[in-house]
Protein backbone atom coordinates (compact mmCIF):
# COMPACT_ATOMS: atom_id res chain seq x y z
CA UNK A 1 0.00 0.00 0.00
CA UNK A 2 1.20 3.57 -0.84
CA UNK A 3 2.34 5.40 2.22
CA UNK A 4 4.12 8.91 1.64
CA UNK A 5 5.02 8.77 5.14
CA UNK A 6 6.02 5.34 5.94
CA UNK A 7 9.70 4.37 6.71
CA UNK A 8 9.89 1.17 4.80
CA UNK A 9 11.00 1.68 1.59
CA UNK A 10 8.14 -0.54 -0.63
CA UNK A 11 5.39 1.62 1.10
CA UNK A 12 6.79 4.72 0.07
CA UNK A 13 7.90 3.87 -3.38
CA UNK A 14 5.17 1.08 -3.79
CA UNK A 15 5.09 -0.24 -7.22
CA UNK A 16 1.10 -0.50 -7.82
CA UNK A 17 1.71 3.60 -6.84
CA UNK A 18 4.34 3.69 -9.72
CA UNK A 19 2.64 1.97 -12.74
CA UNK A 20 -0.63 3.75 -11.60
CA UNK A 21 0.94 7.10 -12.38
CA UNK A 22 2.63 5.99 -15.27
CA UNK A 23 -0.54 4.08 -16.81
CA UNK A 24 -2.38 7.73 -15.92
CA UNK A 25 0.63 9.61 -17.38
CA UNK A 26 -0.05 7.26 -21.01
CA UNK A 27 -3.77 7.76 -20.55
CA UNK A 28 -3.76 11.56 -20.45
CA UNK A 29 -1.09 12.26 -22.82
CA UNK A 30 -2.83 14.08 -25.35
CA UNK A 31 -5.22 15.64 -22.99
CA UNK A 32 -4.39 19.22 -23.93
CA UNK A 33 -7.19 20.74 -21.13
CA UNK A 34 -5.28 19.09 -18.05
CA UNK A 35 -1.82 19.26 -19.81
CA UNK A 36 -2.30 23.29 -20.10
CA UNK A 37 -3.47 23.81 -16.74
CA UNK A 38 -0.51 21.55 -15.54
CA UNK A 39 1.77 24.23 -17.23
CA UNK A 40 0.01 27.05 -16.23
CA UNK A 41 -0.34 25.91 -12.21
CA UNK A 42 3.16 24.89 -12.65
CA UNK A 43 3.99 28.91 -13.23
CA UNK A 44 3.76 29.62 -9.63
CA UNK A 45 7.33 27.33 -8.65
CA UNK A 46 5.30 25.40 -6.01
CA UNK A 47 5.77 21.92 -7.91
CA UNK A 48 3.76 19.44 -9.52
CA UNK A 49 2.75 16.00 -7.95
CA UNK A 50 4.73 12.66 -9.21
CA UNK A 51 1.31 11.77 -10.94
CA UNK A 52 1.21 14.97 -12.74
CA UNK A 53 4.76 15.51 -13.75
CA UNK A 54 4.30 11.68 -15.60
CA UNK A 55 1.50 13.14 -17.26
CA UNK A 56 4.09 15.97 -18.60
CA UNK A 57 6.66 13.36 -19.13
CA UNK A 58 4.12 11.49 -21.58
CA UNK A 59 2.73 14.50 -23.10
CA UNK A 60 2.89 14.04 -27.34
CA UNK A 61 1.56 17.25 -28.20
CA UNK A 62 4.39 19.17 -29.58
CA UNK A 63 3.25 23.21 -28.61
CA UNK A 64 2.47 21.92 -25.05
CA UNK A 65 6.33 20.29 -25.16
CA UNK A 66 7.54 23.48 -26.38
CA UNK A 67 5.60 25.37 -23.91
CA UNK A 68 7.04 23.11 -21.24
CA UNK A 69 10.54 23.62 -22.54
CA UNK A 70 9.65 27.53 -21.83
CA UNK A 71 8.60 27.37 -18.48
CA UNK A 72 11.49 24.95 -17.39
CA UNK A 73 13.98 28.21 -18.60
CA UNK A 74 11.53 30.17 -17.00
CA UNK A 75 11.58 28.88 -13.83
CA UNK A 76 15.35 28.12 -13.64
CA UNK A 77 15.57 32.41 -14.74
CA UNK A 78 13.34 33.31 -11.75
CA UNK A 79 15.18 30.80 -8.52
CA UNK A 80 18.43 30.29 -10.02
CA UNK A 81 18.77 33.70 -12.55
CA UNK A 82 22.04 32.77 -14.79
CA UNK A 83 24.42 31.19 -12.32
CA UNK A 84 25.64 27.65 -12.43
CA UNK A 85 27.84 26.11 -9.32
CA UNK A 86 30.60 24.43 -10.38
CA UNK A 87 32.29 21.66 -8.33
CA UNK A 88 34.48 18.38 -8.96
CA UNK A 89 34.23 15.02 -7.69
CA UNK A 90 37.23 13.12 -5.69
CA UNK A 91 37.42 9.51 -5.86
CA UNK A 92 39.70 8.06 -2.84
CA UNK A 93 38.97 4.65 -3.32
CA UNK A 94 37.95 1.91 -5.90
CA UNK A 95 37.85 -1.13 -3.86
CA UNK A 96 34.55 -2.43 -3.66
CA UNK A 97 32.84 -5.46 -2.70
CA UNK A 98 29.65 -5.19 -4.10
CA UNK A 99 28.45 -6.87 -7.46
CA UNK A 100 26.84 -3.45 -9.35
CA UNK A 101 26.69 -5.09 -13.10
CA UNK A 102 26.68 -1.37 -14.96
CA UNK A 103 29.69 -0.31 -12.24
CA UNK A 104 33.81 -1.22 -13.39
CA UNK A 105 34.61 -0.97 -9.61
CA UNK A 106 32.26 -4.58 -8.99
CA UNK A 107 34.11 -7.13 -6.61
CA UNK A 108 34.61 -9.17 -9.72
CA UNK A 109 36.81 -7.21 -12.31
CA UNK A 110 39.98 -8.49 -11.97
CA UNK A 111 41.98 -6.61 -14.39
CA UNK A 112 40.83 -2.69 -13.12
CA UNK A 113 43.88 -1.24 -11.15
CA UNK A 114 42.63 -1.04 -7.00
CA UNK A 115 43.52 2.22 -5.47
CA UNK A 116 43.18 3.69 -2.00
CA UNK A 117 44.45 7.13 -1.49
CA UNK A 118 46.75 7.31 1.55
CA UNK A 119 45.97 10.69 3.28
CA UNK A 120 49.53 12.30 1.73
CA UNK A 121 48.08 11.64 -1.38
CA UNK A 122 44.43 12.82 -0.49
CA UNK A 123 46.53 16.27 0.29
CA UNK A 124 48.02 16.92 -3.41
CA UNK A 125 44.94 15.96 -4.86
CA UNK A 126 43.15 18.83 -3.15
CA UNK A 127 46.00 20.63 -3.68
CA UNK A 128 45.65 20.03 -7.31
CA UNK A 129 42.23 20.58 -7.21
CA UNK A 130 42.96 24.14 -5.27
CA UNK A 131 45.68 25.27 -7.61
CA UNK A 132 42.74 24.81 -10.39
CA UNK A 133 40.26 26.88 -8.04
CA UNK A 134 37.64 24.31 -6.94
CA UNK A 135 36.23 25.11 -3.72
CA UNK A 136 33.68 22.73 -3.57
CA UNK A 137 34.34 18.47 -4.14
CA UNK A 138 32.28 15.60 -3.94
CA UNK A 139 34.25 12.48 -2.41
CA UNK A 140 33.51 9.23 -3.83
CA UNK A 141 34.76 5.63 -2.56
CA UNK A 142 33.43 2.19 -3.17
CA UNK A 143 31.96 0.24 -0.76
CA UNK A 144 34.54 -2.02 1.59
CA UNK A 145 34.19 -2.71 4.63
CA UNK A 146 37.78 -3.46 5.41
CA UNK A 147 39.29 -0.63 3.02
CA UNK A 148 37.39 2.21 3.29
CA UNK A 149 35.49 2.17 6.61
CA UNK A 150 33.79 4.87 7.92
CA UNK A 151 36.61 6.46 10.23
CA UNK A 152 38.95 6.34 6.43
CA UNK A 153 36.14 8.72 5.25
CA UNK A 154 36.48 10.48 8.18
CA UNK A 155 40.11 11.43 8.38
CA UNK A 156 40.34 11.87 4.81
CA UNK A 157 37.16 14.70 5.32
CA UNK A 158 39.66 16.14 8.17
CA UNK A 159 42.81 16.41 5.72
CA UNK A 160 40.57 17.84 3.02
CA UNK A 161 39.00 20.64 5.24
CA UNK A 162 42.67 21.14 6.61
CA UNK A 163 44.86 21.92 3.66
CA UNK A 164 45.06 25.70 2.81
CA UNK A 165 47.14 26.30 -0.28
CA UNK A 166 48.00 29.51 -1.47
CA UNK A 167 44.53 31.04 -1.40
CA UNK A 168 42.91 27.73 -1.91
CA UNK A 169 40.71 25.97 0.51
CA UNK A 170 37.90 23.42 0.09
CA UNK A 171 35.13 24.73 1.92
CA UNK A 172 32.29 22.13 1.15
CA UNK A 173 32.72 18.38 0.82
CA UNK A 174 29.94 16.44 -0.43
CA UNK A 175 29.77 13.10 0.75
CA UNK A 176 29.06 9.91 -1.94
CA UNK A 177 29.47 6.97 0.24
CA UNK A 178 27.47 3.90 0.49
CA UNK A 179 24.65 3.69 2.67
CA UNK A 180 25.14 3.49 6.07
CA UNK A 181 23.73 3.18 9.75
CA UNK A 182 22.36 6.01 11.85
CA UNK A 183 25.46 6.46 13.52
CA UNK A 184 27.82 6.77 10.82
CA UNK A 185 25.55 9.72 9.23
CA UNK A 186 26.07 11.57 12.55
CA UNK A 187 29.84 10.64 12.19
CA UNK A 188 29.72 12.11 8.67
CA UNK A 189 27.47 15.34 9.76
CA UNK A 190 29.90 15.65 12.99
CA UNK A 191 32.53 15.78 10.30
CA UNK A 192 30.96 19.22 8.41
CA UNK A 193 29.69 17.28 5.53
CA UNK A 194 27.74 19.36 3.02
CA UNK A 195 25.54 17.28 0.98
CA UNK A 196 24.98 13.32 1.30
CA UNK A 197 24.64 11.71 -1.83
CA UNK A 198 23.29 8.80 -2.35
CA UNK A 199 22.05 7.40 -6.19
CA UNK A 200 19.22 4.81 -6.53
CA UNK A 201 20.20 4.09 -9.33
CA UNK A 202 16.64 2.48 -10.02
CA UNK A 203 13.68 2.59 -8.23
CA UNK A 204 12.24 -0.78 -9.40
CA UNK A 205 12.63 -3.93 -7.02
CA UNK A 206 12.88 -6.04 -9.02
CA UNK A 207 15.28 -4.81 -11.75
CA UNK A 208 17.65 -3.18 -8.62
CA UNK A 209 18.09 -6.53 -7.20
CA UNK A 210 19.11 -8.18 -11.24
CA UNK A 211 21.57 -4.70 -11.24
CA UNK A 212 23.00 -6.10 -7.87
CA UNK A 213 23.51 -9.70 -7.50
CA UNK A 214 25.99 -9.62 -4.79
CA UNK A 215 27.01 -7.24 -1.19
CA UNK A 216 25.38 -5.57 0.99
CA UNK A 217 24.23 -2.82 -1.66
CA UNK A 218 21.57 -5.53 -2.91
CA UNK A 219 19.53 -4.89 -0.04
CA UNK A 220 17.07 -2.74 -1.95
CA UNK A 221 15.06 -1.71 1.16
CA UNK A 222 18.82 -1.10 3.26
CA UNK A 223 19.56 1.08 0.20
CA UNK A 224 16.29 2.87 -0.81
CA UNK A 225 15.72 3.98 3.01
CA UNK A 226 19.43 5.30 3.32
CA UNK A 227 18.12 8.84 3.15
CA UNK A 228 15.98 8.22 6.21
CA UNK A 229 18.27 7.28 8.21
CA UNK A 230 20.36 9.90 6.91
CA UNK A 231 18.14 12.01 8.07
CA UNK A 232 17.69 10.91 11.56
CA UNK A 233 21.39 11.05 11.38
CA UNK A 234 20.67 15.20 11.30
CA UNK A 235 22.33 15.17 8.06
CA UNK A 236 19.40 17.21 6.69
CA UNK A 237 20.74 17.94 2.64
CA UNK A 238 21.02 14.84 0.87
CA UNK A 239 21.26 14.53 -3.20
CA UNK A 240 19.02 11.61 -4.83
CA UNK A 241 19.49 10.47 -8.15
CA UNK A 242 19.01 7.37 -10.55
CA UNK A 243 21.05 5.97 -13.34
CA UNK A 244 19.45 6.61 -16.46
CA UNK A 245 19.42 3.70 -18.87
CA UNK A 246 19.44 0.80 -15.98
CA UNK A 247 16.01 0.34 -16.19
CA UNK A 248 12.59 2.41 -18.03
CA UNK A 249 13.46 5.85 -17.63
CA UNK A 250 9.68 6.76 -16.92
CA UNK A 251 9.27 4.29 -13.63
CA UNK A 252 12.62 5.92 -12.00
CA UNK A 253 11.37 9.00 -12.83
CA UNK A 254 8.23 8.48 -11.07
CA UNK A 255 10.63 7.02 -8.41
CA UNK A 256 12.98 9.71 -7.64
CA UNK A 257 9.41 12.26 -7.12
CA UNK A 258 7.68 9.68 -4.92
CA UNK A 259 11.08 9.54 -2.84
CA UNK A 260 11.03 13.65 -2.98
CA UNK A 261 7.47 13.89 -1.95
CA UNK A 262 8.62 11.10 1.08
CA UNK A 263 11.22 13.25 2.12
CA UNK A 264 9.50 16.04 2.15
CA UNK A 265 6.45 14.40 3.70
CA UNK A 266 8.28 12.42 6.38
CA UNK A 267 10.91 15.10 7.62
CA UNK A 268 9.82 18.59 6.36
CA UNK A 269 12.42 19.02 3.86
CA UNK A 270 12.84 17.07 0.39
CA UNK A 271 16.10 16.37 -1.78
CA UNK A 272 18.68 19.08 -1.71
CA UNK A 273 19.80 17.84 -5.33
CA UNK A 274 19.32 15.83 -7.54
CA UNK A 275 21.66 14.52 -10.14
CA UNK A 276 20.51 12.77 -13.75
CA UNK A 277 23.60 10.60 -14.83
CA UNK A 278 22.98 8.25 -17.57
CA UNK A 279 25.03 5.48 -18.24
CA UNK A 280 28.29 5.67 -20.02
CA UNK A 281 31.21 3.36 -21.06
CA UNK A 282 33.83 2.22 -18.38
CA UNK A 283 36.54 -0.29 -18.18
CA UNK A 284 34.32 -3.66 -18.41
CA UNK A 285 30.51 -1.46 -19.23
CA UNK A 286 29.26 -1.06 -22.79
CA UNK A 287 26.27 0.78 -22.52
CA UNK A 288 25.20 -1.04 -25.38
CA UNK A 289 24.02 -4.21 -22.55
CA UNK A 290 21.71 -1.66 -21.62
CA UNK A 291 18.48 -2.04 -23.62
CA UNK A 292 16.90 0.49 -21.91
CA UNK A 293 19.35 4.10 -22.77
CA UNK A 294 17.61 7.22 -22.70
CA UNK A 295 18.10 9.70 -26.20
CA UNK A 296 18.79 13.03 -25.57
CA UNK A 297 15.20 14.47 -26.84
CA UNK A 298 14.05 11.90 -23.89
CA UNK A 299 16.72 13.18 -21.59
CA UNK A 300 15.77 16.74 -22.17
CA UNK A 301 12.68 16.21 -21.47
CA UNK A 302 13.13 14.71 -18.58
CA UNK A 303 15.36 17.50 -16.85
CA UNK A 304 12.65 19.76 -17.81
CA UNK A 305 10.20 18.07 -16.15
CA UNK A 306 11.80 17.58 -13.18
CA UNK A 307 12.25 21.07 -13.01
CA UNK A 308 9.25 22.37 -13.51
CA UNK A 309 8.19 19.28 -10.37
CA UNK A 310 10.63 20.19 -8.18
CA UNK A 311 11.30 24.11 -8.73
CA UNK A 312 13.81 24.38 -5.97
CA UNK A 313 16.14 21.14 -5.81
CA UNK A 314 19.54 22.27 -7.21
CA UNK A 315 19.94 19.60 -10.63
CA UNK A 316 23.59 18.47 -11.30
CA UNK A 317 24.68 16.88 -14.48
CA UNK A 318 28.82 15.76 -14.55
CA UNK A 319 31.68 15.42 -17.20
CA UNK A 320 29.87 12.20 -18.01
CA UNK A 321 27.61 13.89 -20.83
CA UNK A 322 29.14 16.10 -23.76
CA UNK A 323 29.63 19.76 -24.20
CA UNK A 324 26.77 19.78 -26.18
CA UNK A 325 24.65 17.75 -24.12
CA UNK A 326 25.41 19.90 -21.18
CA UNK A 327 24.87 23.08 -22.92
CA UNK A 328 21.25 21.94 -23.56
CA UNK A 329 20.67 21.16 -20.26
CA UNK A 330 21.89 23.99 -18.71
CA UNK A 331 19.19 25.82 -20.68
CA UNK A 332 16.57 23.34 -18.87
CA UNK A 333 16.96 23.30 -15.31
CA UNK A 334 20.80 22.35 -14.73
CA UNK A 335 22.54 24.59 -11.67
CA UNK A 336 25.42 22.49 -11.02
CA UNK A 337 28.47 21.16 -13.07
CA UNK A 338 31.54 19.43 -12.39
CA UNK A 339 34.63 20.89 -14.43
CA UNK A 340 37.72 19.68 -14.99
CA UNK A 341 37.35 16.41 -13.21
CA UNK A 342 38.91 13.41 -13.26
CA UNK A 343 37.31 10.23 -12.13
CA UNK A 344 40.27 7.99 -11.72
CA UNK A 345 41.82 7.15 -8.40
CA UNK A 346 44.47 9.99 -7.81
CA UNK A 347 43.95 11.08 -11.23
CA UNK A 348 44.48 14.94 -10.41
CA UNK A 349 47.98 14.65 -9.61
CA UNK A 350 48.99 11.82 -12.03
CA UNK A 351 46.54 11.59 -15.00
CA UNK A 352 46.44 7.66 -15.66
CA UNK A 353 47.70 5.55 -18.57
CA UNK A 354 45.46 4.15 -20.24
CA UNK A 355 46.36 0.56 -19.48
CA UNK A 356 46.10 1.26 -15.66
CA UNK A 357 42.56 2.21 -15.74
CA UNK A 358 40.82 2.98 -12.63
CA UNK A 359 38.17 5.30 -13.45
CA UNK A 360 34.52 4.91 -12.53
CA UNK A 361 33.17 5.94 -15.94
CA UNK A 362 34.75 7.36 -19.24
CA UNK A 363 34.85 11.21 -19.15
CA UNK A 364 32.74 12.85 -22.39
CA UNK A 365 33.63 16.80 -21.46
CA UNK A 366 37.78 16.08 -21.44
CA UNK A 367 38.05 20.50 -20.74
CA UNK A 368 40.06 21.95 -17.78
CA UNK A 369 38.15 24.07 -15.08
CA UNK A 370 39.29 27.17 -16.97
CA UNK A 371 37.61 26.01 -20.62
CA UNK A 372 34.33 25.42 -18.64
CA UNK A 373 34.58 28.61 -17.15
CA UNK A 374 35.18 30.71 -20.08
CA UNK A 375 32.59 28.68 -21.71
CA UNK A 376 29.55 28.98 -19.56
CA UNK A 377 30.72 32.89 -19.52
CA UNK A 378 30.14 32.97 -23.27
CA UNK A 379 27.38 31.66 -23.26
CA UNK A 380 26.41 34.56 -20.70
CA UNK A 381 26.51 32.19 -17.03
CA UNK A 382 27.92 33.24 -14.05
CA UNK A 383 30.17 30.25 -12.69
CA UNK A 384 29.77 30.37 -9.34
CA UNK A 385 31.88 28.34 -6.55
CA UNK A 386 29.59 30.31 -3.73
CA UNK A 387 29.57 27.85 -0.30
CA UNK A 388 27.87 29.77 1.83
CA UNK A 389 24.87 28.79 2.76
CA UNK A 390 26.39 25.65 3.92
CA UNK A 391 28.51 27.29 6.16
CA UNK A 392 26.69 30.35 7.54
CA UNK A 393 24.44 27.15 9.01
CA UNK A 394 21.64 27.51 6.16
CA UNK A 395 20.92 23.66 5.46
CA UNK A 396 17.64 21.77 5.39
CA UNK A 397 14.32 23.09 6.43
CA UNK A 398 16.22 26.41 7.15
CA UNK A 399 17.60 26.51 3.24
CA UNK A 400 14.17 25.69 1.66
CA UNK A 401 12.47 27.91 3.86
CA UNK A 402 14.42 30.68 2.45
CA UNK A 403 14.56 29.39 -1.28
CA UNK A 404 10.91 29.55 -1.00
CA UNK A 405 10.29 32.74 -0.02
CA UNK A 406 12.44 34.06 -2.89
CA UNK A 407 15.03 35.43 -0.41
CA UNK A 408 17.71 33.21 -1.04
CA UNK A 409 18.29 35.13 -4.08
CA UNK A 410 19.66 38.14 -2.60
CA UNK A 411 22.80 35.91 -1.52
CA UNK A 412 23.20 33.83 -4.42
CA UNK A 413 24.14 36.52 -6.70
CA UNK A 414 26.05 38.77 -4.83
CA UNK A 415 28.48 35.42 -3.26
CA UNK A 416 28.60 34.65 -7.14
CA UNK A 417 30.03 37.07 -8.50
CA UNK A 418 32.42 37.61 -5.09
CA UNK A 419 33.35 33.75 -5.63
CA UNK A 420 33.65 34.29 -9.55
CA UNK A 421 36.05 37.00 -8.84
CA UNK A 422 38.26 34.76 -6.32
CA UNK A 423 38.82 32.50 -9.00
CA UNK A 424 39.84 34.92 -11.77
CA UNK A 425 42.20 36.80 -9.47
CA UNK A 426 43.99 33.31 -8.19
CA UNK A 427 43.74 30.63 -10.70
CA UNK A 428 41.76 31.92 -14.33
CA UNK A 429 43.85 32.61 -17.41
CA UNK A 430 43.67 35.87 -19.06
CA UNK A 431 41.25 35.37 -21.84
CA UNK A 432 38.86 34.07 -18.84
CA UNK A 433 39.58 36.80 -16.35
CA UNK A 434 38.77 39.34 -19.12
CA UNK A 435 35.63 37.63 -20.14
CA UNK A 436 34.69 37.52 -16.39
CA UNK A 437 35.96 41.10 -14.97
CA UNK A 438 33.24 42.05 -17.83
CA UNK A 439 30.73 39.50 -16.44
CA UNK A 440 30.72 40.78 -12.89
CA UNK A 441 30.59 44.70 -14.28
CA UNK A 442 27.68 43.87 -15.78
CA UNK A 443 25.60 41.59 -13.10
CA UNK A 444 26.87 43.58 -10.36
CA UNK A 445 24.02 45.74 -11.63
CA UNK A 446 21.32 43.44 -11.57
CA UNK A 447 21.73 43.06 -7.36
CA UNK A 448 18.31 44.56 -6.91
CA UNK A 449 18.73 45.81 -3.28
CA UNK A 450 21.35 48.88 -3.12
CA UNK A 451 22.82 48.46 0.39
CA UNK A 452 23.69 44.39 -1.22
CA UNK A 453 24.70 45.67 -4.39
CA UNK A 454 27.35 48.45 -2.72
CA UNK A 455 28.81 45.71 -0.61
CA UNK A 456 29.27 43.62 -3.02
CA UNK A 457 31.09 46.06 -5.14
CA UNK A 458 33.16 47.16 -2.21
CA UNK A 459 33.98 43.33 -1.58
CA UNK A 460 35.33 42.79 -5.02
CA UNK A 461 37.31 45.89 -4.77
CA UNK A 462 38.68 44.62 -1.64
CA UNK A 463 39.71 40.94 -3.16
CA UNK A 464 42.32 43.49 -5.04
CA UNK A 465 44.18 43.89 -2.18
CA UNK A 466 44.63 39.99 -1.24
CA UNK A 467 41.22 39.50 0.90
CA UNK A 468 39.23 36.82 0.27
CA UNK A 469 36.53 34.32 1.11
CA UNK A 470 33.37 37.17 1.70
CA UNK A 471 29.77 36.05 1.77
CA UNK A 472 26.44 37.32 2.67
S1 LIG B 1 28.35 1.55 -8.13
FE1 LIG B 1 29.34 1.89 -6.15
S2 LIG B 1 28.83 0.11 -4.96
FE2 LIG B 1 28.48 -0.46 -7.09
S3 LIG B 1 30.40 -1.41 -7.77
FE3 LIG B 1 30.47 0.78 -8.27
S4 LIG B 1 31.54 1.70 -6.54
FE4 LIG B 1 30.81 -0.32 -5.87
S1 LIG C 1 24.06 31.47 -1.48
FE1 LIG C 1 23.53 29.35 -0.94
S2 LIG C 1 22.05 28.67 -2.47
FE2 LIG C 1 23.07 30.49 -3.24
S3 LIG C 1 24.75 29.67 -4.47
FE3 LIG C 1 25.56 30.10 -2.44
S4 LIG C 1 25.41 28.16 -1.37
FE4 LIG C 1 24.07 28.00 -3.15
Amino acid sequence: MYDVRSRKATEFIDDAEVLASLAYGEEHKTDRALIESLIERAEDCKGLTHREAAVLLECQLPDLNERMFALARRIKERLYGNRIVMFAPLYLSNYCVNGCVYCPYHAKNKHIRRKKLSQEEIAREVIALQDMGHKRLALETGEDPVNNPIEYVLESIKTIYGIHHKNGAIRRVNVNIAATTVENYRKLKEAGIGTYILFQETYNKKQYEALHPTGPKSDYAYHTEAMDRAMEGGIDDVGCGVLFGLNLYRYDFVGLLMHAEHLEAAFGVGPHTISVPRICPADDIDPANFSNAVPDEIFEKIVTVLRIAVPYTGMIISTRESKATRERVLNLGISQISGGSRTSVGGYVEPEKEEENSAQFDISDNRTLDQVVNWLLELGYIPSFCTACYREGRTGDRFMSLCKSGQIVNCCHPNALMTLKEYLLDYASPDTREKGLATIERELEKIPNEKVRAIARAHIQEMEQGQRDFRF
